[in-house]
């Protein structure tokens, strides 16, 4: 039986109750937010389940490893709530069922994660894959199901995960190399957290570039740019990755600037607050995305760096409209190696 690993002790030796005093958009002092956290705890109703953006910072900032936001989606399911209209929830659940709409290259002892994005597909291309491009795998059979946390579905999850596990184990690969941030999450985070074993070594696609590029230094040119980096919610499930970040960085010859909403501060892109709240969604996503574009001109950067396709698709545009150029982590590493853009929706040729 697949459940949430939650240690209620911790909270309890738990001084500051870190995860809910330093959430932004609950605003709670440490006396309301031991107690809301009780009752989430006790399976009662708090007003956090209803005020919870699903931004996931909570999950970074407990400092025990515990799991404060995956059970807020326990609770927020258990009480029926429905984060999104029942037909786009359904939708989404739908458009990730398991059945059979699946792609896979030729499998090495290595493979690439493509999750279920075809935009991935035009980025893995030129020096930093050649040795590893052909060996890859799409589709929902081995999409990890994080995103239903932002819809009050963790059994989706609970069902769904353990035979992704099982697919992607059954591919034969030792390694896997993650493109997308949220599958990394899934099996570095959330699997523990639910007791779902996996059997693979797990890749972040930072690591692979990192150690890409230290083999390509002699062809990699300083871009000598300034640039903010654009945090995505599930980097809050995988801190520890975050100074691959800076590591790449600091081989590309780019300066990540120091402004208000990076690192823990971090203010998420807010497509799914949009899509899940209703009109106060929608004006609170605004508030977000204007006050996180307004941080990075503040800072004078040229580029805006992004690790996850939904921020890409959130933000692109409206970073680009204010002199901002998007670009993704991977075409930033290209454009270092003085290679074309790639094409598609993700290419940074759309913004030369
Ligand atoms: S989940 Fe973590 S941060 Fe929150 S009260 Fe429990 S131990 Fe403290
Ligand atoms: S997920 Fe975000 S909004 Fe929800 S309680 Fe945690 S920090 Fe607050």
């Amino acid at each position: 039986m697949v459940e949430l690993r939650f240690d209620e002790a911790k909270c309890e030796q738990c001084e500051g109750v870190n995860c809910l005093v330093r959430c932004k958009h609950l605003n709670l002092d440490v006396d309301t937010a031991r107690e809301e956290m009780r009752k989430i705890i006790n399976g009662q109703h708090s007003f956090v389940l209803d005020r919870c953006v699903t931004c996931y910072a909570c999950e970074e900032y407990c400092p025990f490893g515990n799991h404060p936001f995956y059970l807020i989606v326990e609770r927020q399911e258990q009480e029926g709530m429905l984060l999104a209209p029942r037909a786009i929830t359904n939708q989404w659940i739908n458009l990730c069922e398991p059945v059979g709409r699946y792609s896979v290259g030729k499998i090495q002892e290595r493979a690439l994660s493509l999750c279920y994005i075809p935009a991935f597909t035009d980025l893995v291309g030129g020096k930093l894959f050649e040795d590893v491009a052909a060996s890859f795998f799409i589709g929902p059979e081995f999409f990890c199901n994080v995103v239903y946390l932002h819809f009050a579905r963790a059994s989706v999850i609970r069902e769904r995960l353990p035979k992704v596990v099982e697919n992607i184990a059954a591919l034969g690969m030792k390694e896997v190399i993650f493109l997308h941030d949220e599958c990394y999450g899934s099996f570095k985070s959330l699997a523990p957290a639910y007791g779902i074993p996996v059997p693979f070594k797990v890749t972040h696609y930072f690591e692979y570039l990192y150690d890409r590029l230290k083999q390509l230094s002699g062809q990699l040119k300083p871009l000598n740019m300034k640039v903010a980096y654009q945090r995505p919610c599930s980097s809050r499930l995988i801190p520890e990755t975050d100074h691959y970040v800076d590591d790449i960085f600091s081989l590309l010859g780019v300066e990540r600037v120091n402004r208000t909403y990076d690192r823990q501060n971090a203010l998420c892109c807010s497509a799914i607050v949009r899509l899940n709240m209703g009109p106060e969604g929608r004006d609170m996503a605004n508030d977000n995305q204007s006050k996180n574009i307004e941080d990075m001109l503040q800072a004078g950067v040229e580029h805006c760096v992004f690790n996850c396709p939904y921020c890409y698709m959130a933000l692109s545009e409206k970073v680009a409209a204010k002199g901002v150029k998007p670009i993704h982590m991977i075409e930033l590493c290209r454009l270092a190696l003085g290679e074309e853009p790639a094409k598609g929706v993700m290419g940074y040729g759309r913004y030369q």
